[in-house]
């Protein structure tokens, strides 16, 4: 191998040739279709150390292809800001730096606004919805096209579930509440909550305690009972508003460098795929064993006071998100083309869930 070759094959996390296992006197280990290369990949995450749902996910993540690939995909994870900061996931996979990140789509608007249709829409699909948009109703097709431009493959690789409303230090009765209220709520819901009359602003996860104990801000989302008390908000906040309007789900994303995940075998790729499904699944599991009980120990130990939102504040908040995505679809061509695929989905599977999800969540009541 001339050097050059070898040096860019470190780049794309080629680690080594190995046909040790596949001599000619014996063939009983070639597998079909393996290749015998072994390739040593890095993932960046934007979460802390086993951060709960999040960082366990990514965590599993790494070692789920690595097993499943027989090591021949080695998977080292960082933590948030050990290798880069957590908003330069994408930046680092992109160029090659890394070969994979586990992240949230919603951080990357600024590559372009309709990447948040792949983290959270307020209002939106719930779970089950997304993933039957993304899965058979042609979501995956708009991902690749989107990321494509970026030299990304992208994978879903967890849910959140639905999220809670956030915690607040006085009652909401009405819209007129909002007005004036400085709250860490980034993203599309952000832009909503903005135009009802509050002051949306974003915090790092590690920052948001501090900045609700010392008035910075007066309220702030996160995403549910399981997370939310590991950052102890309950100490800084007394009502815990349901439900999350502007997270209904947040799906989560692992983003493959596109040169590095070209290297692989087919096989691999397909290991990389059944990684991200098994993933999605076990996360959402995860949020579905903990949220609540977490809950129950923030409202009987930590006597924090539940609330729903009024009907006509979610009324209010809900035609003001119509708004902000239907002028985001007039601004930019590619959030319009995914926008209405996502919307047709939607508008489809509606009728369906109020007929089956719906009805039974009211039956077993
Ligand atoms: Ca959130």
């Amino acid at each position: 191998m001339k050097r050059r070759d070898f040096v860019a094959g470190v780049g794309l996390g080629v680690l080594s040739t190995s046909i040790a296992a596949c001599s000619k006197a014996d063939t009983t280990n070639c597998e079909p279709g393996a290749s015998g290369q072994n390739f040593k990949w890095n993932m960046v995450t934007s979460w802390p150390p086993m951060f709960p749902g999040l960082g366990t996910g990514a965590n599993y993540l790494g070692q789920a292809i690595e097993k499943a690939s027989g090591g021949r995909i080695t998977v080292k994870v960082y933590a948030a800001g050990e290798l880069v900061p957590a908003l330069e996931v994408f930046d680092a996979v992109s160029s090659g730096s890394v070969q994979l990140g586990h992240t949230g789509a919603y951080y990357w608007k600024g590559k372009s606004p309709a990447t948040q249709l792949f983290g959270a829409v307020p209002f939106g699909m719930n779970a089950t919805e997304y993933g039957g948009w993304l899965y058979q109703g042609g979501g995956q097709a708009h991902y690749n096209k989107l990321y494509d431009r970026f030299n990304l493959v992208p994978f879903l690789a967890g849910f959140s579930g639905v999220q809670m409303g956030g915690w607040f230090n006085r009652e909401i009765n009405s819209v007129d509440d909002l007005k004036g209220l400085k709250m860490r709520i980034p993203g599309l819901g952000g832009e909503v909550f903005t135009r009802a009359g509050g002051i949306s602003v974003n915090r790092p996860g590690g920052e948001i305690f501090t900045a609700l104990q010392t008035g910075d801000i007066d309220a702030t989302e996160w995403v549910g009972p399981y997370n939310d008390l590991s950052l102890g908000f309950y100490k800084a906040a007394k009502y815990y508003y349901y439900p999350g309007w502007h997270e209904p789900n947040a799906a989560l994303e692992c983003i493959v460098n596109k040169d590095a995940f070209d290297q692989l075998p087919d096989d691999l790729k397909e290991v990389v795929q059944l990684a991200c499904d098994s993933t999605t699944i076990r996360m959402h599991a995860e949020y579905t064993r903990n949220n609540p009980r977490s809950l129950r120990t923030l409202v009987d130990q930590h006597g924090v006071k539940l609330r729903e939102f009024p009907r006509d504040v979610l009324k209010k908040l809900q035609s003001i998100s119509t708004e902000v995505l239907n002028e985001l679809s007039a601004r930019h061509a590619d959030f319009k083309e995914i926008y209405d695929s996502y919307t047709a989905f939607y508008e489809e599977v509606q009728p369906w869930h109020d007929v089956s999800e719906r009805s039974y969540y009211k039956a077993r009541s």
